[in-house]
């Protein structure tokens, strides 16, 4: 399998690790350590790129039927960047303002007139963000548990519950003129199939941030409970169909199949904060004078060096599987599979080698001095969102054995 990009995709890749390197990384200490500030200067900074990049992606989109652009590259060029964005700071990357999980949803269900008023001037004004709520106060795996509810009145929905830990919530209802995707269920005794996703902006009134969570890691990025109480949004704002029907791939089923294109990404930036931690200590070996002997007989390296060649094949595995979850993508090929094999992966490969490079550097690992102990902070969300890494495991079991989600569960 070819991963090599076109040279404009790699003018791009080759921006964003100048971005990282002179936006992310010079603040990251900071809005780690100052959560629920915002860092406007770089949100502004970040808005302008975004709007470059969105004009770029248009020419990434060749399908896999035009024989003439070939396959599209847009998938695998937007790991790639990714990676270079999380290398410079994973809670910032997750804070740039763009559509975001919500847009994924619209642009994978949404109707053309849906995508033309939530997407087609999303870049037009100031900095926005878009989000997507699924999870509940009693649930986060089990998605069919939805108990937010959406009724029918007139020609509008009226929107009761709870969603919690909503990346990007708060910025996108409160601090911008965005929106966020909220599933909720038209009948709990239908299951999954009742189970929609609402488009709900900014502004609605009965729509507000309850809370916004002190966490482990990513600090930068906001992440909101939001409190739906008599939310009324417009009835056309409602993603897919209103009728309940056990098939179809339109709503939920829909909106599930975004996560094929999204855990590659979360992939990406897990792999780029592994990059970080694996390199840091490597130029620290290197300034006490250790340099890695690649080319010694396994008999006679160090067990340091075992450990650094170790890390770096698990990460060299663990970013090949997500190329190869893009490439699928990139060609219209169904990568279900590929993506939750890419997501368990890189989940669990980045939370080992960020506690390893922390425990190789000792106290100095674990100091605030350096940004390791952050990079080990930030590298688990990798395995917690977006299906966790049993999630991931069982989808892949399930695909491979052939059984559906309520025979292995
Ligand atoms: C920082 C952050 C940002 C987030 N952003 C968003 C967001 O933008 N939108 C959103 O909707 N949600 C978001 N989430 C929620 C996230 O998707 C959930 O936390 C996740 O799905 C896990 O759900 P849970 O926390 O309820 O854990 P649970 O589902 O209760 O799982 C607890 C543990 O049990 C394991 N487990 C569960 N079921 C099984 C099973 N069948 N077999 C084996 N093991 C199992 C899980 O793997 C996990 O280890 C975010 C979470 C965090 C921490």
């Amino acid at each position: 399998m070819d991963f090599s990009l076109s040279e404009e995709a790699q003018k791009r890749i080759a921006m964003s690790r100048m971005a990282a390197e002179a936006m992310m990384r010079p603040i990251s200490r900071q809005f780690d350590e100052e959560e629920h500030t915002d860092p406007w200067d770089f949100f502004n900074a970040m808005w302008e790129v975004s709007k470059g990049n969105q004009q770029a992606a248009e020419s990434f989109t060749g399908s896999k039927k035009d024989k003439k652009s070939g396959p599209s590259e847009r998938t695998l060029l937007a790991c790639m960047q990714i990676e270079e964005l999380a290398w410079g700071d994973a809670g910032l990357y997750l804070s740039i303002p763009n559509p975001g999980l919500g847009g994924a949803a619209i642009q994978a269900v949404g109707t053309p007139e849906q995508k033309q008023r939530f997407l087609g001037n999303f870049y037009d004004d100031k900095p926005r963000w878009g989000a997507m709520a699924i999870t509940e106060p009693h649930f986060g795996s089990d998605s069919k548990q939805v108990a937010t509810t959406a009724v029918r009145d007139g020609d509008e929905w009226v929107l009761n519950g709870t969603k919690i830990f909503c990346t990007a919530g708060e910025r996108a209802l409160v601090k911008s003129d965005g929106f966020v995707v909220v599933w909720a269920t038209l009948d709990k005794s239908r299951g999954r199939a009742a189970i929609k996703p609402f488009i709900v902006p900014a502004g609605t009134p009965g729509v507000e941030i309850s809370k916004v969570e002190d966490k482990h890691g990513i600090r930068a990025s906001d992440t909101a409970v939001i409190q739906l109480d008599d939310a009324r949004i417009p009835a056309d704002n409602i993603l897919g169909k209103e009728e309940i029907v056990e098939k179809g791939t339109s709503g939920f089923k829909g909106v599930m199949a975004t996560f094929d294109s999204t855990r590659p990404i979360v992939a990406a930036s897990g792999i780029g904060v592994a990059r970080a931690a694996l390199e840091l200590v490597k130029e620290t070996l290197a300034e006490a004078g250790i340099e890695i002997r690649y080319e010694a007989h396994p008999k006679q390296m160090t067990v340091l060096e075992k450990e650094v060649i170790d890390m770096e094949a698990q990460l060299q595995a663990a970013r090949l599987l997500t190329y190869k979850a893009c490439n699928m993508m990139d060609r219209g090929e169904r990568n279900s599979r590929e993506a939750s094999m890419a997501k368990a992966n890189a989940g669990a490969a980045v939370t080992h080698i960020t506690q390893k490079c922390v425990e190789l550097l000792g106290p100095l690992g674990y100091s605030r001095k350096l940004l390791l102990e952050k990079w080990m902070r930030d590298a688990k969300i990798t395995d917690i969102y977006e299906g966790t890494q049993q999630i991931n495991q069982l989808i892949i079991a399930r695909s491979i054995l052939g059984y559906s989600s309520s025979e292995l569960n």
